[in-house]
């Protein structure tokens, strides 16, 4: 899905040849209580999302921006944007009973003006009761710690970011992951840099430089396009480490 959306908004950008991302409105429903409401989807976007800052907390757009999470307005219903209309029908009940006691503070007409921060801790109850496997909670809690960032909660921020690590530890030693040690160590070295620890985030990124990524999921060329990648990120993150520590 996420892999087709990439693709799709590449097109888009070469085809109307901008440099920004854009997102449009349009009617969803909600899965759990049947409120419609107006949520943004994805317009266009293009590769460059890939060299955008948040690289080094290998988290990209669209989960940097506020549109990203759904919300409803009536139930509180959370989740990424491409899960939103992909519920199974069995866990509803399950999800009903666990809204019956979510709160917000006041009245939304809009979910953009519920706190990302708020509409992520809802989808992180949420995607518990779905059930995602271990890159998933991984990457979920680096987007937490970087949207907790944003709003300067840096104590929420940083107990987002040691989930991750030890998420991202657990992945290593998972045969499930093998190849992909690569990527994790990059993880580890980033989750370590954005909670104070540039020292030990050195001692990964040097780990992982010595390695190759690969994924047996995956097509040769993608898996060597994404080794170039990393190759590559690995050596902008030591300079951006070491240009910190000039500043
Ligand atoms: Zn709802």
């Amino acid at each position: 899905m996420k892999r087709t959306l990439i693709i799709f908004g590449v097109i888009l950008s070469l085809t109307f040849n901008i440099s920004a991302t854009t997102w449009f409105p349009a009617q969803h429903k909600c899965p759990v209580c049947k409120k419609k409401n107006i949520y943004q989807e994805i317009g266009s976007y293009g590769s460059y999302i890939y060299s955008w800052p948040s690289k080094y907390q290998y988290i990209y757009w669209p989960l940097t921006d506020l549109p990203s999470v759904y919300s409803c307005i009536n139930c509180h219903f959370s989740s990424y944007l491409w899960d939103f209309d992909n519920i199974p029908k069995n866990k509803i009940d399950t999800l009903k009973k666990f809204l019956t006691q979510t709160k917000l503070d006041k009245k939304y007409k809009d979910y953009l003006d519920i706190p990302m921060t708020r509409r992520l801790e809802i989808a992180e109850s949420v995607y518990k009761i779905l059930g995602r496997d271990t890159q998933f909670w991984c990457e979920f809690y680096r987007v937490i710690g970087y949207h907790y960032d944003q709003v300067k909660d840096s104590i929420k921020a940083k107990e987002a970011r040691l989930k991750a690590i030890d998420l991202a530890r657990f992945i290593l030693l998972d045969s499930m992951y093998i190849g992909q040690e690569k990527e994790n160590l990059y993880i580890i070295a980033a989750m370590n840099n954005f909670t104070g620890h540039k020292d030990s985030a050195l001692i990964y990124l040097d780990k992982a430089s010595s390695l190759t990524y690969s994924n047996l999921k995956w097509e040769k060329k993608d898996v060597d396009n994404h080794d170039e990648y990393l190759t590559d990120l690995i050596k902008q993150y030591k300079e951006f480490i070491s240009k910190k520590d000039e500043e």
